[in-house]
């Protein structure tokens, strides 16, 4: 399988930088995360409580995936648009890993609905 030896940026081709448990473009200001490093921290944002992240699919031409260069599956979470790569992670545009996160605060905080 075709490898690019750097993870880039889908939006500008800017190559990925480390930044703590995410990549970061320092172009756009993309972040790419792991599925599994997502879930961690709406862990901490809904604990004791599992976070419920309900994906809905969103129909729109896909970004391809920094790491494999396939396309990736369109998903939003309350209108915000996010691609993931099955086997690589999730991108976020500028601020959309943060507002994610805030999203996922508020459904816990939000009553049970009867
Ligand atoms: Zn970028
Ligand atoms: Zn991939």
């Amino acid at each position: 399988m075709y490898r690019d030896e750097y993870e880039r940026c889908p939006r500008d081709g800017t190559e990925l930088t480390d930044a703590g448990a995410v990549r970061a473009c320092t172009q756009c200001r993309g972040q790419w995360a792991s599925f599994a490093t997502l879930m961690e921290m709406a862990r901490v944002m809904t604990q004791p409580n599992e976070p419920a992240l309900q994906f809905e699919r969103d129909p729109r031409t896909p970004l391809s995936c920094p790491t494999c260069a396939n396309a990736m599956e369109t998903w939003k979470y309350h209108h915000i648009e996010l691609d993931r790569c099955q086997r690589h992670g999730i991108w976020f545009d500028r601020d959309e890993l943060e507002a994610v996160l805030r999203a996922v605060f508020e459904d816990d905080q939000r009553p049970p609905e009867l």
